[in-house]
């Protein structure tokens, strides 16, 4: 077989369509369009009016089982499901998030899908793309800026204590000497001095709130309302009293607005926001699914990491903010994460793969049907019907895939093999067929947990249904930190468990679908601004470091001003 060409090599193959084709094929008039260059658009937010009376898409969230460190191909699953659509005379758009820059030149590299199943051009996608990354780093530095000026100026209305500071700041770039930093030496006048650190611009709550606006006044007001510090008196101090809120709001006013690219076979894609999957809930925005939920047939949307998080978050976070309501999820599964839970074999990032896990053995994906299982159950936790898609690579073997399709087929759900990284969009025609079979049926959407619940209820109901734990242990500092979010009137919102996305529980080293264990709660935060509170299960690093090689190294411009080593 020839050697397939890179992710570079195909998307450099795409033949691009104007994006005002694009967006009319999506009932979006040009004049909705802001085009930054040849190959994005902004979409004004007055699209959102103006489809308002279209017919509402079926909306499909792709969730995938445990990954392993390489990622088991959500995001190349979800434009490959988006291209087959055309192929059974569907129309869909794609909602994915914007990567962050710094992990594209650490280990990662790109997040643009993969393959004949990639968001193009991938070198836009994966670095600034129309710059919202940065709208988010500036505004959320200037709440951190009037912060430590109102500290220096100690202003008599009220008096922040120090040490109850919360607001880091951010980059986005992977700089692990940053984590951890004094601000305020020299002279007086250079400010008060006092520890804090970087986080990545990812983890910003300025990025979860941009994604998850209903509109620009709701964007407004969840900035005023983002808790930065308490005052001597431990009351909370928002970006409101700070005066910040408004001059964040302007900072932010064009990134509000989602970016229209399109695939390697032209299908739509909004682009839109980027929060973290682990002290955020990891889902592209409220904004571009307003929009593509009135904008063809189906809207498919990625959620980070496996079932258990992203798209636990997806409907018990994202789905409350925006009002939309799932009508079917799908799950990614690959022969090798199965292999994997089954205990049988080890996954390192930056390592090839040990060849005796590519060899073809059925009974050690078999051994590792229990995650999937544990998956499928929690889509239907909350009455969503599930889709298997085997992602296939090409060292599986045809007993393996009919391993996976068997396990889902006793479980009573749909699946199919996908060959979407290979054949693009007709690769996966047997997935979109079940997509669109599974989103027919009535929906009977719930959420996992009533708002009024209190919070410990609601961890409890994460932790016993979603991860399978016996029960919650709470660290002293925890609860006296729920007992005073309660207090505060931050009780009704939903939360967001901070916890390893290696495993369904809060141990990277279990794998499968461990039982019997307890959830550790060592801290809870609060990101009152985007709307959850979220508790801290184990060392969650907000700063990712560089590897002794980062992709930096590889990624240079050639002499035909082409970028060269992105991937
Ligand atoms: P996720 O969104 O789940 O993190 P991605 O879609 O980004 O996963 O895929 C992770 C990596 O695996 C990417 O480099 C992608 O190109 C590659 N990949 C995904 N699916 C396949 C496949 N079927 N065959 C080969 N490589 C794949
Ligand atoms: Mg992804």
């Amino acid at each position: 077989m020839p050697e397939m060409p890179n992710d570079l090599q195909i998307a450099r193959q795409a033949k691009l369509r104007p994006l005002g084709e694009i967006a009319r094929g999506m009932g979006i008039r040009e004049e909705f369009l802001e085009p930054y260059g040849d190959s994005v658009a902004k979409v004004k937010l007055g699209a959102v009016e103006e489809l308002s009376d279209r017919p509402r898409a079926k909306y499909v969230v792709v969730s995938a089982i445990t990954p392993t460190p390489l990622g088991e191909g959500k995001t190349t699953t979800t434009v490959g499901l988006g291209q087959a659509f055309s192929h059974i005379g569907k129309r869909a758009t794609v909602a994915i998030r914007q990567p962050a820059m710094g992990p594209t030149f650490g280990i990662k590299g790109g997040a643009a899908g993969g393959g004949y199943s990639q968001v193009v051009p991938m070198e836009l996608l994966n670095l600034h793309l129309t710059g919202d990354n940065h709208a988010v780093t500036a505004a959320h530095n200037l709440l951190a800026a009037m912060l430590d000026n109102h500290i220096h100026q100690n202003d008599d209305f009220f008096h922040v204590d120090r040490h109850s500071v919360t607001w880091r700041r951010v980059l986005d770039v992977n700089d692990r000497v940053l984590r951890n930093i004094i601000v305020g030496l020299g002279p007086q006048t250079d400010g008060i001095i006092r520890e804090t650190g970087f986080d990545i611009t990812a983890a910003s709550e300025v990025m979860a709130i941009l994604a998850l606006s209903t509109s620009l006044r709701d964007l407004r007001e969840r900035l005023g309302r983002i808790v930065v510090a308490s005052d001597t008196g431990g009351n909370p101090i928002t970006a409101e009293d700070l005066k910040a809120a408004g001059a964040m709001a302007v900072i932010l006013r064009e990134a509000i607005k989602p970016n229209l690219m399109q695939t390697f076979e032209n299908t739509p894609v909004l682009v839109h926001a980027g929060p973290f999957g682990n002290i955020a809930h990891g889902n592209s925005s409220v904004m571009a699914d307003l929009i593509g939920i009135h904008a063809g047939d189906f809207l498919v949307t990625e959620a980070g990491f496996g079932a258990d998080m992203g798209a636990e978050r997806f409907f018990n976070i994202k789905c409350r903010a925006s009002g939309l309501r799932p009508d079917a999820a799908v799950l990614v599964a690959t022969v090798r994460a199965l292999k994997a839970h089954s205990g049988r074999h080890r996954i390192k990032a930056g390592a090839p793969l040990p060849p005796e896990l590519l060899a073809e053995n059925p009974d050690d994906v078999h051994a590792g049907a229990a995650n999937l299982l544990k998956q499928i159950e929690n889509v239907r936790l909350h009455g969503v019907s599930p889709v298997v898609a085997i992602n296939a690579f090409p060292t599986d073997h045809a007993s393996e895939h009919a391993a996976i399709r068997s396990i889902a087929e006793k479980a009573g759900a749909r699946v199919a093999l996908c060959e979407h990284f290979t054949r693009g969009g007709a690769g996966a025609v047997e997935l979109a067929e079940a997509v669109a079979e599974a989103a027919a049926e009535p929906t009977s959407f719930r959420f996992l947990y009533p708002e009024e619940a209190t919070l410990r209820e609601k961890i409890e109901a994460v932790a016993t249904k979603v991860y399978g734990a016996s029960g919650v242990e709470y660290d002293f500092g925890a609860a006296r930190q729920l007992d005073a979010y309660e207090r505060q009137g931050f009780g009704r919102l939903p939360v967001c468990i901070a916890k390893t996305h290696l495993s369904i529980s809060s141990d990277p080293n279990l794998l499968g679908a461990p039982m019997g264990w307890t959830l550790p709660v060592r801290e809870v935060r609060a990101s009152v601004g985007a709307g959850f509170i979220y508790p801290i299960c184990g060392e969650m690093r907000t700063m990712p470091g560089l590897s002794r090689h980062p992709a930096a190294e590889r990624i240079d411009i050639d002499e035909r001003g082409e970028i060269v080593g992105l991937s």
